[in-house]
C-alpha cells in the first residue's frame, strides 16, 4: 500500500512557509516554463492537492555537481521547496542510510511505487564489458539503471553526463560511458544538460509534470524547450558589444575591463542554447560571461568533443561583423550614413530576401532541438511530449528523430 506523501503544499506548510511565498514560487516556476498566468492557477491546484511524485535518483559516472546545483536551488527564496517538490525515495548521495539497508530502501521504493515513481539519473553509465567501473552494491550502474527504468513513469537526466555521457564519454571514452536515451529506449526521457543543469529547471521540469502529468515539451535532443529554446547569445548582456564590433582581444585589457564581448576569447554563445543568463546561479546573482569567462557550450550536445578548444574562437558566426575591426565598422557606418534613404530601401529587400530565404530551412516545426534559430517558447498550448502510460509511444510533439540521430545533424549542421 502506498504511503501518504502529501502535497508540496502540505510539505511547505509543515516548515512554516506562507502562502504568499507558495505563490510566488508556483508563478515564478509558471513564468520559467513560458506558460501564461492563466495556467498559474493549474500550478496551485496541483501543488496543493496532489502527492509529490516519488524520485529515485541514480548515479553514474560525474562530479555530483547536480546534486549540488539541485539542492541549492532557491528560486524563490524558499530554500525549502526544492526538495519539498519531491518524495525522495532513494538517493546515494543524499540519503542516511547505507549498504544492505540502502539496497533495501531501494527494493521497496520500486515495489511500493510501480508504474509511478520518476527516476533523475545523474552521471554517464559505463556500458558493456567495461561497465563494471561503476559499481553500486556489487551491481553495475547499467544493471541498476535497466532495473529500476523498468517500472518507472519516467526519467529526467540532470546534466550533461546523464544526457549524453559528458566528460567520461568524451574521447576516447575509455569506459564506454552514454548518457541514458542510448540504453532506455522505452520509457520517456527529458534531457535537463548544463554542466551542471541549473536545479530550477529540474524544479520547473517537476512541477510541470505533476500539474499537467507529463513532461514539458522537449527539442530533437530531448531537452526542454522552456529552458533550451532560446540561444545563449541573444539574451547576453554583452550582445550590445558584439553587434557593434567591440571584443575583448586579451584578458585583462581594456574592453575585459569595460564588459566587452568574449566572442574573441572563445565563447560559445551564438551555438550554445540555455536560459542560463536569464535563470544565472548563486541567487540569480551571475552567469559566467557575466563574471568574464565565455560560455562553454556546456548544454550543448557532447560539448566536451564538439566545442573545444574553449578558447578557440567560432568560425563563421553570421549576421555581425566579427571580424571587422573599430575602425573597419566605422567606414561601414560611414557608408551607410552617405547612403541615405536609399540605403534603407535596399535593406528592407535584403531583409525580405533573407526572411523568405530562411523559412524553408527553419520551419518552426523542424526547429525543434536544432541548434540554429532559436523557436518560439513553448507558450500556452505547451503540448506534453511524453505522457506517464504511454511510453515509447511517439506523440505529435515528440521528436521525430531519436536523440541520438538529431545529434549528428546538428555537428554536420
Ligand atoms: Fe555574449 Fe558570448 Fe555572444 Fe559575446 S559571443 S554577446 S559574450 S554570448
Amino acid at each position: 500500500m502506498n504511503r501518504d506523501v502529501g502535497s508540496v503544499w502540505d510539505a511547505l506548510q509543515a516548515r512554516s512557509v506562507s502562502r504568499r511565498d507558495f505563490l510566488k514560487f508556483c508563478t515564478s516556476v509558471g513564468a520559467a516554463l513560458a506558460l501564461p498566468a492563466d495556467k498559474t492557477p493549474q500550478i496551485v491546484q496541483a501543488l496543493e492537492q496532489k502527492q509529490r511524485p516519488p524520485v529515485i535518483w541514480l548515479h553514474g559516472q560525474e562530479c555530483t555537481g547536480d546534486d549540488e546545483s539541485f539542492i541549492r536551488a532557491n528560486n524563490p527564496s524558499v530554500t525549502s521547496v526544492v526538495m519539498d517538490v519531491i518524495s525522495l525515495e532513494y538517493s546515494e548521495v543524499l540519503m542516511a542510510d547505507a549498504g544492505a539497508q540502502a539496497e533495501q530502501h531501494l527494493t521497496d521504493a520500486m515495489k511500493r511505487y510501480a508504474g509511478k515513481y520518476l527516476v533523475v539519473q545523474e552521471g554517464s553509465v559505463p556500458t558493456g564489458p567495461n561497465a563494471h567501473y561503476c559499481t553500486i552494491g556489487g551491481r553495475s550502474a547499467e544493471t541498476i539503471l535497466r532495473e529500476v527504468a523498468k517500472d518507472c513513469a519516467a526519467i529526467i537526466c540532470v546534466g550533461a553526463c546523464a544526457a549524453w555521457g559528458g566528460w567520461p564519454a568524451s574521447r576516447p571514452n575509455p569506459t564506454g560511458a552514454m548518457g541514458v536515451s542510448k540504453i532506455i529506449k522505452d520509457k520517456p526521457v527529458v534531457n535537463l544538460t548544463g554542466c551542471p543543469h541549473n536545479g530550477f529547471n529540474a524544479v520547473a521540469t517537476i512541477v510541470h509534470y505533476l500539474t499537467f502529468g507529463a513532461l514539458p515539451a522537449t527539442d530533437a535532443l530531448g531537452r526542454p524547450l522552456f529552458c533550451h529554446g532560446v540561444r545563449i547569445h541573444d539574451n547576453c548582456e554583452r550582445r550590445h558589444h558584439f553587434d557593434a564590433g567591440q571584443f575583448v582581444e586579451a584578458w585583462g585589457d581594456e574592453g575585459h575591463r569595460q564588459g566587452w564581448c568574449l566572442y574573441k576569447m572563445g565563447c560559445k554563445g551564438p551555438e550554445a542554447y540555455y536560459n542560463c543568463p536569464v535563470l544565472r546561479w548563486n541567487d540569480g546573482t551571475s552567469w559566467p560571461v557575466k563574471a568574464g569567462h565565455g560560455c562553454i557550450a556546456c548544454a550543448s550536445f557532447d560539448f566536451w568533443d564538439q566545442m573545444t578548444p574553449f578558447y578557440g574562437r567560432l568560425p563563421n558566426v553570421p549576421n555581425i561583423p566579427v571580424e571587422s575591426t573599430i575602425d573597419r565598422l566605422g567606414v561601414v557606418l560611414t557608408g551607410l550614413t552617405l547612403a541615405g534613404v536609399a540605403a534603407h530601401g535596399i535593406g528592407t529587400v535584403i531583409w525580405k530576401h533573407e526572411k523568405e530565404k530562411r523559412k524553408p530551412e527553419h520551419p518552426p516545426e523542424a526547429m525543434a532541438g536544432a541548434e540554429g534559430e532559436a523557436p518560439a517558447g513553448p507558450g500556452p498550448e505547451a503540448a506534453p511530449s511524453v505522457t506517464p502510460g504511454q511510453a515509447g509511444t511517439p506523440s505529435a510533439s515528440e521528436p521525430a528523430t531519436p536523440p541520438e540521430d538529431s545529434s549528428k545533424s546538428e555537428k554536420e549542421a
